[in-house]
């Protein structure tokens, strides 16, 4: 199965990766990184096709998809 990995800290919480995401991976909870922002997590990882939209439209690059093997 893919797998995404966010990482809070590069995360300004813009929501490009959820509103971009065909498969609705991607929210957010009420945790914010150091500088405030509420940052994307994958809520529903299990639902990722790995598709890599995601990290191709974060402005910056917090994504990672790795991709089955
Ligand atoms: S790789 Fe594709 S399916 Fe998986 S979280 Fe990113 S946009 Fe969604
Ligand atoms: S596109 Fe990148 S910076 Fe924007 S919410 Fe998603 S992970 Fe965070």
């Amino acid at each position: 199965m893919p797998k995404i990995e966010i990482e809070p800290e590069f995360c300004k919480g813009c929501m490009y990766c959820a509103e971009t995401c065909p498969k609705k991976v991607i929210g957010t909870t009420s945790a914010v990184n150091s500088k405030g922002y509420q940052y994307a997590v994958p809520l529903h990882p299990e639902n990722c096709i790995g598709c890599t939209l995601c990290a191709v439209i974060c402005p910056d690059a917090a994504i990672e998809v790795y991709k089955e093997e």
